[in-house]
Order: structure tokens, then sequence, then C-alpha cells
């Protein structure tokens, strides 16, 4: 069973609603403006269905339209609201909402404000750390305002606002009121009659309705001016055929709202909530509720928990079928922190990494007791990965390579099981606390933390980490600059052996560590000598760059080209890369490789390539030159469809489950564990097992899967890159694989 915590962005719809819905498209399907008995009969709908919404909204008078939607609520009341401010042509001087609003709201007052011509300040009501409205500051700037717009409860934190402080700061305000009543529906009394509200646009699908249905309340009295014109339709203030369906649907919703009994009440909402709460503050014991519960609706409950991101919780959640969203917006590279958690104030951290859990009040004990039970087991599968940082000890011994990832910079940690040392590469200060954690939960020992140079574009944390970790000095020699002890000609651990290998160029310091696993070469960390698709940069106060074309000949005659090369710095998720792949793609590297081009002239080729370095899509100080032709290796997906076939006629095909182990504990994977050779690679582990499918490229297919198919595209674009031409990936994940038709997979793999 899914567990759908995200009621907030939308809900399924109750079964009555779509009993009625279909009668409508069925039966009662007549268009309500006809005057025939069919068409009556579907006025009768509308009719009674408006009679039950304005019981239920306490909204005896005035106008109660039905619309396709909040959004269509909001722009009919701003365009209201606008048009009768020029027209009484009072001295406005701004626009006023809840720093907190829906998008919808600031952007209807912009647009229409600056279409409307009436030009005057949006500004934006400040909100405390409880959420609420500063009620000083709108008290101070109602007098000017031609419209406030306050919601009554916010959509990512359920918190309430304040409605009969806010009526009272807009005593004596000739301003108009809109209080968006989206997410307090069927939550909580809004009383829009009594408390002087203008205007208050609903949805139906954030309670039980469909999609496409929604209402508008207008105080008897208050301004109107209609969004759409035509056929005369709700008494000519909404023209447009009536959506009968969802008329109905909601009408049914109302119909629940009203009997007292499908709906749970409010109390047991509260015990519900509590009883989840306290399963999140058992499941990660570091959790912070990011607004006071006492203040918020009942369904809704907004969380970070420090050192875990947005997106890692809602990939843990999801492995265990518990779908809740992120409270911020990952539309570019970076996680951009919620702008309702920043307007109240929270540390960007805590905004960035938040996390909403929310349901609708037809819930029951057994979905409640579901949802604990299985946070209470993503706790758990995080502990197993050293991932909380409140229970030290619990991980089994890991061994290889980890790679951590951010803003484009990447940090390694190399771990020997049989010997418990580990190393840290090019470590990140976001990281400190993470891996200082990790190490002290799998009891390892920490004998070097190394930099391959001197970055550019941050401090090194190599001192915080050896501060917070203690490192055991095995050679007993002191440390240079970047970590390596002095006159040290290798590190051991275990089978694994770390070399050095000066690369002057990015940074004068720089070098390249050469990892041998039983006297073998397996791969290089070469900072940013070399990137996937470009040269480290030559232009900081710390580079050498007449040094550089000579230290990527030494490079080339230690490690071949062939050899997988591991940057400090993967702007564009590749992974890796080899001087092979980069010889193909930088015709500067292979003038430099080939004698063609002396030092002095590649420098003075670099130097011209460096002028205008502009910042990474993470804002942050760009580390590589591109050199030469961007060699952009397609992912290759596949439809579930394909697959399906694929598992029964491709033999040799390998499956990679790339998400990582905290997610694939959860199990969940939709086919049999002999559906193809499966093998589990989490992302973070990719880098060390690409070798192995680069040496073995004739051995059929490998296809990478995780839960939506990001992750898989990037580890199948990288092992192309690398000249596996058959990597491919899951299109949409584990999330489009046909799970709900068990059987039909079961037919389609014959089993
Ligand atoms: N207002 C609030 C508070 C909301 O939560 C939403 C939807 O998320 C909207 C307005 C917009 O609703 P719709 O997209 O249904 O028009």
């Amino acid at each position: 069973m899914d567990i759908y915590l995200d009621a907030n962005a939308t809900t399924p719809v109750l079964p009555q609603a779509r009993q009625a819905a279909l009668a409508v498209m069925a039966e009662d399907f007549g268009n309500p403006s006809s005057v025939h008995s069919t068409g009556l009969k579907a006025r009768a709908w509308v009719d009674d269905v408006r009679a039950r919404a304005r019981r239920v909204l306490g909204a005896e008078r005035g106008q109660l339209l039905f619309v396709s939607g909040a959004t269509e609520g909001i722009q009919t009341a701003v365009v209201s609201a606008l048009h009768s401010a020029r027209e009484r042509g009072l001295q406005w001087q701004c626009l006023l909402y809840g720093a907190t609003e829906h998008k919808a709201v600031p952007e209807a007052l912009r647009h229409w404000n600056a279409l409307l011509g009436l030009n005057l300040e949006v500004l934006a009501i400040p909100v405390g750390s409880d959420g609420r409205h500063d009620l000083v500051w709108l008290r101070q700037h109602a007098p000017r305002a031609a419209l406030v717009c306050t919601m009554a409860a916010n959509n990512e934190t359920g918190v309430i606002s304040d409605l009969d402080g806010i009526a009272q700061a807009l005593q004596g305000s000739p301003a108009l009121w809109m209080v968006d009543g989206v997410q307090a529906l069927g939550k909580m009394p809004l009383r829009l009659a009594e408390r002087g509200i203008d205007y208050a646009p609903f949805s139906g699908h954030k309670l039980y309705a469909p999609k496409g249905i929604g209402m508008l309340y207008v105080r008897e009295g208050a301004p109107f001016t209609p969004l759409l014109t035509g056929g005369g339709q709700e008494g000519a203030l909404r023209a447009g055929t009536e959506n009968m369906s969802g008329i109905a649907a909601l009408g049914a919703v109302l119909a629940a709202l009203e009997d007292g009994v499908t709906f749970q009440p409010h109390d047991q909402l509260v015990r519900y909530r509590d009883q989840l709460a306290a399963a999140l503050k058992q499941a990660f014991p570091g959790l912070v509720f990011n607004a006071p519960l006492e203040r918020c609706l009942p369904t809704t409950l907004n969380f970070s928990v420090p050192g875990l991101s947005s997106k890692l919780l809602l990939d843990l959640f999801d492995a265990a079928e518990v779908h809740v969203s992120g409270g911020s917006a990952c539309s570019a590279a970076k996680a951009q922190p919620s702008p309702v958690l920043q307007a109240m104030g929270l540390p960007e951290a805590q905004a960035a990494g938040s996390v909403r859990l929310s349901f609708g009040p037809v819930v029951d004990a057994r979905f409640v007791d579901e949802a604990c039970a299985r946070i209470r087991v993503c706790g758990e599968s995080l502990r197993q990965s050293c991932l909380d940082a409140t229970v030290p000890g619990q991980g089994a011994p890991a061994d290889g390579l980890t790679r951590f990832v951010v803003d484009g910079a990447c940090c390694y940690l190399l771990a020997d099981a049989a010997s418990r040392q580990a190393v840290v590469i090019d470590p990140l200060p976001e990281l400190t606390e993470r891996l200082a954690q990790w190490l002290a939960c799998q009891a390892y020992t920490l004998v070097a933390v190394l930099d391959t140079h001197s970055h550019g574009d941050h401090a090194s944390s190599a001192g915080e980490l050896r501060d917070s970790v203690g490192v055991a000095n095995m050679t007993g020699a002191p440390i240079d600059a970047l970590g390596w002890p002095v006159g040290a000609e290798a590190l051991t651990l275990g089978a694994r052996r770390l070399t050095r290998l000066p690369t002057p160029g990015h940074t004068a310091d720089a070098h390249t560590l050469l990892l041998h696993v039983h006297g073998t070469l397996q791969l290089a960390f070469v900072g940013d000598t070399v990137l996937p698709g470009a040269l480290g940069r030559s232009d900081f106060a710390q580079s050498a760059p007449k040094a550089f074309a000579g230290s990527l000949c030494t490079l080339r005659d230690a490690v071949g080209l062939d050899t997988l090369l591991l940057p400090a710095h993967d702007y564009d998720d590749q992974f890796a890369t080899t001087l092979g792949v980069e010889i193909a793609a930088q015709p500067l590297l292979a003038a430099v490789l080939s004698g063609e081009m002396g030092a002095e002239a590649f420098a003075a080729a670099k130097a011209q390539l460096e002028l205008n370095l502009g910042l990474t899509a993470y804002q942050t100080v760009a580390c590589g030159a591109q050199v030469g032709a961007r060699c952009e290796a397609a992912a290759r997906d596949l439809s579930p469809a394909d697959l399906l076939q694929w598992l029964q006629a491709q033999p040799n095909l390998q499956l990679v489950d790339v998400r990582e182990a905290y997610e694939q504990r959860l199990g969940n994977v939709p086919w049999p564990d002999d559906a193809a050779a499966m093998q589990a690679v989490p992302l973070s582990r990719l880098p060390e097992a690409l070798p192995r499918w680069l040496r073995n490229a004739n051995q059929g297919p490998v296809v990478f899967f995780c839960r939506s198919g990001s992750r898989s595209a990037q580890a199948a674009r990288a092992l192309r890159r690398l000249g596996h031409a058959q990597a491919f990936s899951l299109r949409g994940g584990l999330a489009l694989w046909p799970r709900a038709a068990g059987v039909a997979v079961d037919a389609a793999l014959a089993i």
C-alpha cells in the first residue's frame, strides 16, 4: 500500500464524489442553461451544490461562483479589486500580500497591477518566526493599500493566520481584503461574512474533489469585474458552460463535510498529527519542526533534519513508499531554500532541507499506524547507513570508495574494511560533520586527510576534519600543507596503496594521487588538472600555467590513456574520465599530448580561454575552463515496456540499482531477484564500479534504475561517455514501473 502524505498538493477523489461526477456525465448530463428537462436537472444540481457551499462556508449572502480552481478565483478577485481601485481613484499607494502567500497571489497582483496600469507598489507583509503576519506593520500600511491578501492557512507549513487580528488591523482602512481559503477548507471554520472578508478563493482538488473545479466567494457589495465574459453563465459573473462533473463531485464533498462522519473531527486529526510527529522524532532524533505545531493545521507537518538534505529524505521516504514533498524547489542545480521558510527567518540550510508531510481529513487509525511504522523503518535504515548523527555504531563495515558532491565539488572517502582504516581526499567543509559521524559509526581510523591541491574556490576543511575526528599518523612524520606525510612514498590501507605525483599547473602545489589495489593501478584522483570536458583553470594566484603542459604529459606517462581519472570538480555529473576520452573531446589536450603544442603556447591558449570564465550553475567559482567542443554523451533510456521485453530477450542484461543503500535496504524492487543479473551500486559508489563495466563492455547491456530515472540517467550517461555503448537507464525509474499490474509484469517475465 502506498502511503500518500502529500494532501496539501492534491488529494484523491472521494468515492461518492466520483459517483456524483459519473452521474452527471452519464445521466444528468444536460447544460444548465437549457430550458428542457435535461437542462433543468443539470441546473438543479448546480443550485443544490451552491446552496451547500453557502452553508459550509457561512456565506448566506454575497456571490458564490464556481470557477476552475483557486488560481482563477485569485485572478478574479484581484482584477475586481484593482479595477475598482482605478475607478475609485483614491490616493492608493500599495497592494499588500502575506510574505508566505502561495505564488499565485503575488504573481496575480504584479500581473494585473501592470496590465491595468495602476503601477502601485506591491509589498510583502512580513511574518514572524511563527509564520504569522506582523499586524503592527499591517496596521501601518493598510490605510494606503487598495487590496490586502492574507491566506487563511499556509500550504507549506500549515500555519493558521490570525484572521481576527488581521480584520482588526484593517479596521478603518479602505482596502479590500482577500483570504485564500484553499488549505483551510474543511479543516477550520472561516466565518467569511462575519469577518468582513471581501473575496475568498477555494480549490476542489485539495479536499477530495477533482482538479479543475473551485469556488470564489465575493462579499455582498464588494466590487466585482468578471474575468470571463460570454454566454452569461453564473449570472454573467463567470461565463463558460459549467464544469458539471466537477460541480457535482464538489457537491458530494460538501455533503460529506455536512454529514459529520466522513471527515475526522479536529481533535482526532490532532491526535493523528501528534502520533506522526512522535514517529518522526523517534526516527530522526535531531529533527526540528519548522513551525509551532499548536499554530498549524492539524494535517500538516513541516520539518528539517540537520545534516540531511530534503532530496535525501524524499528518496528515503519514497523507497518505503511513503510519498511526501520537499519544501524547496529543485528547479536549479542547487536546491533552493523554501521562500516561505526564508520569510519566517529560518537559517538557509534548514529552509533548503525542509520536508512537508500532509494528510487529508479522511484518514483512519490503520493508515496513520502504517505511516508511523514506515517512518520508523526509514529512520532505522539511515542508522544502518551511519547517517544518523545521534546514534553511532550501527553500520556494517564499508569497503571501497565513496564519492560525495557539494555544488559540483567532489570529496572522496577511501575505506578499507580489513584494516578498518580510511582516507579522505579533498574534504569539503559542508561534509565535516557527516564524515566525522560516519567514521565514528563505522569505528574506522582516519589515517590521512589529503588535498590534491590548494583549492581556489574554497578553503580546505582538512584541519577542521582532523580536529573533529583525530588522525592516526601512521608514519610519524609531519604532514605537508596538503596532508601528505613528509618524505613518505606511499600510504597503505590494507591491500590499497596511495602514491602521489606532482602535477603543477592548476596550482603550483597540485598533485595527482594514484590508487593501487593489490599492486595494480586502479584509478587516479587528479584534482582539477583534468575535469570531464575541461582542463583546470590556471589563472589563480597560486597557478603555475607554464608547468601545466608538462604535468599533462607526466600524467599520461604515469597512467596511460585508459585509467579512470576522478576529478575534484564535476559540474555536469560525468563522474569520471580518462585521458583517452578527453583527448577526443579537447583539441588543446590532444595537441599537448601529441607534442604539437609546447608549454608556452599551451599556457597562452588557455589564458585566452579563461578570460571570461563565468560562475558555475551552482553560482560558485568555476575551477575548469571548457577546452574545445563539449562531448555530450546522450543518455539512452528504456521505457518500462522496452525493459520488460529486454528482460526476456537479453540473457546477459545487467540491472543496476543506483539508489543509495538506505533506499535499497527498504526493498520494494518490483521484479524478482532472478529476473536478470541484479547489482546494487549506489550512485555515490559508482566511480569505483565503472572500470568493471568498461573492462567487460561486450558482455551485454547494462540498465541502471533508480526512483525517478534521474540518477540512473546520470550513471548511464557517464558509462556511455567513457565508451560503453550499451549503457541505458530506465525512464521514469521505479516510480513508473507497472507495479499495480503485478500480474502483467509476472506474465511478461513468464514466471
Ligand atoms: N493557494 C494555495 C494556498 C494553494 O495551496 C494552492 C495550490 O497549491 C493554490 C492557491 C492554487 O490552487 P490551484 O492550483 O488549484 O488553482
